[in-house]
C-alpha cells in the first residue's frame, strides 16, 4: 500500500528541513509493507522553497515535486497534489508543522481497520490566533450551516488523509472555484474526526492576511449556498409590505386631516436605503456573476514549471 502525502508550500523556505525530518520519523510507526511518497507543492515562493526541495529530492526518492509557474494559491497547490497523487491513500498537510504529522500513523491505521473513507482533523482551540480572526471565523462557521446543505465542522482543517475512492470523487469535482473544505463534504462518505490542540507555526508567518481569508470564506458561502441571491427577493417583499402599510396611512392622512406635502429629509432617506439595498443586491448577484465567468474561461488551476512526478491521472 502507498501513502501519498501531499505539501502545499509557500515562502516555507525554513520549514522544508524540520518537515522533511518528521517524514523520516513516520515509517517506523507504519506497516512494514507501506510506501510512502511526499509531494512538495511549490506555490509560486519567492523564498528558497524549491532549492530546498530539489536538495532532498537528490538525495531521497521519497521526496517529489510539483513546482508552480507562479503563486497559485493553496487550494490550486492542493488540487495539483491530488492530480499527481498516485498513492492508495492520500494525506494533505501544510509546511509549518501545525498539522501534526506524528497524527499521520494513527489516521492510517483507523482508514485502513474501519470503514471510514477519510480521517479528518480539527482543532479544539485557536490558541495564538488573533481574537478578531477568531471571532471572524466562528462567524462564517455559523453562517455557512445555516445557509449551506453542505455541513462544514467549525476548526476543521484540510489536514486529512483520504482513501483513493474519495480522492477520485474528489477530484471529479471540475470547478474552479474550489473550497476543499466544502468540496470534502460534498462529496460524502464516512469521515472519522481527531482532534488536536493548536500548534503554533514552526517558522515563518501565516500567508492568510485578514482579507485574504475574508475573500477566501465569500468564496466558500457562494460556491455552497445559492441563499444570498434568494435574499434579494426576501428583501423586495418585506420592502413592499412596508411601502403598503405606509401608502394606507398617508392615503388616510390625506383625506382625513388633509395633511400638504411634508418629510422631504423622510424621502431622501428612503430613497438612500432603498438604493444602498439594491446596490448591495446587484453587488451579491454580480459575485455569482463573476464565478460564472471564470468557470465558464475554463482556465487551468495552475501551471507547472517544473516536477519530477509522471501525472499519476
Ligand atoms: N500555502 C500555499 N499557497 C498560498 C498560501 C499558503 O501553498 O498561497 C500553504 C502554506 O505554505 C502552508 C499552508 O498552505 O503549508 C497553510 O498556510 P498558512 O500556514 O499560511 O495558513 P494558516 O496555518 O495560518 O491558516
Ligand atoms: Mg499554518
Amino acid at each position: 500500500m502507498k501513502i501519498s502525502v501531499v505539501v502545499p508550500c509557500y515562502n516555507e523556505e525554513s520549514n522544508i528541513e524540520p518537515f522533511y525530518h518528521e517524514m523520516k520519523k513516520l515509517p517506523e510507526h507504519l506497516p512494514l509493507d507501506t510506501e510512502l511518497e511526499v509531494i512538495f507543492v511549490n506555490d509560486g515562493s519567492r523564498d528558497n522553497t524549491i532549492d530546498e526541495v530539489k536538495k532532498l529530492a537528490g538525495i531521497d526518492p521519497v521526496i517529489k515535486y510539483i513546482d508552480f509557474s507562479r503563486n497559485f494559491g493553496k487550494e490550486a497547490a492542493m488540487l495539483a497534489g491530488l492530480e499527481y497523487a498516485g498513492g492508495d491513500y492520500v494525506v494533505v498537510i501544510d509546511a509549518d508543522l501545525q498539522d501534526p504529522p506524528s497524527l499521520i500513523p494513527k489516521m492510517y491505521d483507523i482508514i485502513r481497520n474501519g470503514d471510514y473513507e477519510r480521517v479528518a482533523t480539527r482543532r479544539v482551540d485557536r490558541k495564538g490566533e488573533p481574537p478578531i480572526r477568531s471571532f471572524f471565523a466562528k462567524m462564517f462557521y455559523k453562517l455557512i450551516n445555516k445557509i449551506s446543505d453542505v455541513k462544514i465542522v467549525d476548526g476543521a482543517r484540510d489536514f486529512s488523509m483520504m482513501s483513493r475512492k474519495m480522492v477520485n470523487s474528489v477530484l471529479s469535482l471540475k470547478e474552479k472555484n474550489r473550497f476543499s473544505k466544502g468540496l470534502f463534504e460534498w462529496a460524502g462518505y464516512k469521515t472519522k474526526w481527531l482532534e488536536f490542540k493548536n500548534h503554533s507555526r514552526n517558522a515563518g508567518s501565516s500567508k492568510w492576511s485578514f482579507w485574504k481569508l475574508f475573500s477566501y470564506s465569500i468564496e466558500g458561502i457562494v460556491s455552497f449556498s445559492s441563499y444570498p441571491l434568494v435574499l434579494s427577493a426576501i428583501l423586495g417583499v418585506f420592502l413592499c409590505v412596508i411601502s403598503l402599510f405606509f401608502i394606507i396611512v398617508i392615503i388616510v392622512r390625506q383625506l382625513f386631516f388633509g395633511d400638504p406635502v411634508a418629510g422631504w429629509a423622510s424621502t431622501v432617506c428612503v430613497i438612500l436605503f432603498v438604493s444602498g439595498l439594491q446596490h448591495l443586491m446587484i453587488g451579491i448577484i454580480g459575485s455569482y456573476l463573476a464565478r460564472i465567468f471564470i468557470e465558464i474561461k475554463d482556465r487551468p488551476s495552475y501551471i507547472v514549471l517544473e516536477t519530477n512526478m509522471e501525472n499519476g491521472n
